[in-house]
């Protein structure tokens, strides 16, 4: 069956009054909350055994009162959150990154995703207030290649038929060439350029740094992993360029977005309901920094009602001079992966590598150590000791990817590691005072 949704129309949510707002929000949540309590192992289970008291969840101010799904849930009973009343066959699965958290594996349900679809993450008005185009826009995205993209580019185009203005534009490989970037972008001169925002940033601060004569774009959307707070500033200072980020995850999907005026993250919040609480749970008020509670309350596949984010940050409700009447979150750190460098600056994401070992029978995360500018160590859990039919050639594989211009140790089963800031990351820099990773350590 083809569902629309009026996207033009759906433009207009933010705009509404917030009780409007809070209408849609707390009937969808309603019907969520149903389907758990009937449907989905995990809640109806810890109903049954008396764990959580629910007499009613009207709207989501009782969100409150709802247990607190840790990330662990996700990894260890994935199955477990999935309504069993899904159509597993037309859902999307998504599958996290496999960095330090561990694989989780989440069903998108259609309709999930259309809502996620019907004003992109960074809506077209904002991309009009910042860079004048509205139509014949052109873009340019780098990006990770990636399988589940291309999956859910047909259901889109499914759902919605052929765009009407389709963008124009063109895409590129993290990996690709500095050079081939800077002729792609400087043929296309692209009005905004897009994809993970860590290799874009690297990319026009390279161009800067090199002197080199570079389209610079309106602006920087950046859709996978955050930039830095100092980055950005570089970027809008040195370079020119606006950068506007969306936040959003595997889990939750779209959760937030930055708009015209790019103060903190408007909350998507006729899909998502975002919740700040302290270590124990308890609710924070408005404006205290606690961690970032998720209710996708669209997808009815993989039902995720109060989901630990795995993020710390603050809610407002004070108003945005932009006029939406979403309340808006900082988050207190952006989970940002480092990307990898060769010593003679090719640039590499974290998801390039992860795709040369993702697929080895029980692979369950990855780090990677970059002990010094040519030397890497690769750290690979997995769930038994299979790994020893596949793991030979991993360290090989990598290393070619590189052009061999990096030596590669795999650690098998080892301890992940921490970072000097004390964090488990997916990626670790040990020799952010040598180029080619000097700039890092100065933004
Ligand atoms: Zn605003």
């Amino acid at each position: 069956m083809r569902a629309r949704v009026n996207g033009s129309w759906e433009a207009t949510v933010p705009f509404w009054p917030k009780a409007a707002i809070r209408r849609r929000a707390d009937r969808r949540l309603r019907h969520l909350a149903r389907i758990a309590a009937q449907h989905v192992p995990f809640y109806r289970d810890r109903l049954a055994r008396g764990e959580m008291h629910i007499t009613e969840l009207r709207g989501t101010v009782d969100l409150a009162g709802w247990p607190i799904v840790p990330p662990d849930a996700l990894r260890d009973e994935p199955e477990r959150l999935v309504s069993e009343q899904a159509d597993l066959a037309h859902c999307v699965r998504f599958l996290s990154s496999g960095s330090t958290g561990g694989r989780k594996s989440v069903y998108v349900d259609h309709k999930s995703l259309i809502h996620n679809a019907v004003y992109g993450t960074l809506g077209k008005w904002v991309i009009f207030k910042l860079t004048g185009a509205l139509f014949r826009l052109r873009s340019v995205a780098i990006i990770v290649g990636d399988g589940t993209l291309d999956e859910l580019g047909q259901m889109y185009a499914d759902a919605f038929g052929t765009p009407r203005s389709p963008v124009q534009g063109g895409q590129l490989e993290v990996f690709s060439p500095f050079e081939e970037k800077l002729e792609v972008i400087n043929t296309i001169k692209p009005h905004v350029v897009a994809g993970v925002a860590g290799a874009v940033a690297d990319f026009f601060l390279e161009a800067h740094d090199r002197g080199a004569d570079v389209h610079r774009p309106k602006l920087i959307k950046g859709t996978a992993e955050g930039i830095s707070p100092r980055l950005r500033q570089r970027l809008e200072n040195d370079c020119g360029i606006l950068v506007r980020l969306s936040y959003a995850s595997v889990e939750s999907l779209k959760i937030g977005f930055q708009c015209e005026v790019g103060d903190g993250y408007h909350i998507h919040e006729d899909v998502c309901a975002v919740r700040i609480v302290d270590d124990d749970g308890q609710e924070l008020p408005e404006g205290e920094t606690g961690r970032v509670i998720v209710t996708n309350l669209v997808n009815h596949a993989t039902v995720l009602i109060n989901y630990d984010q795995g993020d710390r940050g603050r809610l407002s409700t004070a108003p945005c001079p932009c006029g939406r009447r979403f309340k808006r979150l900082w988050l207190e750190e952006t989970r940002e992966t480092p990307m990898l460098r060769t010593p003679t600056r090719q640039v590499l994401h974290y998801g390039e590598v992860l795709r040369q070992v993702i697929d080895g029978p029980g692979f369950e995360a990855m780090q990677i150590i970059v002990e010094s500018p040519d030397r890497w160590r690769v750290l690979i859990h997995t769930e038994d000791n299979t790994h020893h039919t596949w793991h030979d050639e991993i360290a090989e594989r990598i290393e070619r990817m590189t052009g061999d211009e990096i030596h590669v140790e795999l650690n098998m089963n080892t301890p992940f590691e921490y970072s000097a800031g004390g964090k488990q990351l997916p990626v670790i820099i040990r020799c952010s005072d040598q180029p080619p990773y000097l700039r890092d350590s100065e933004c």
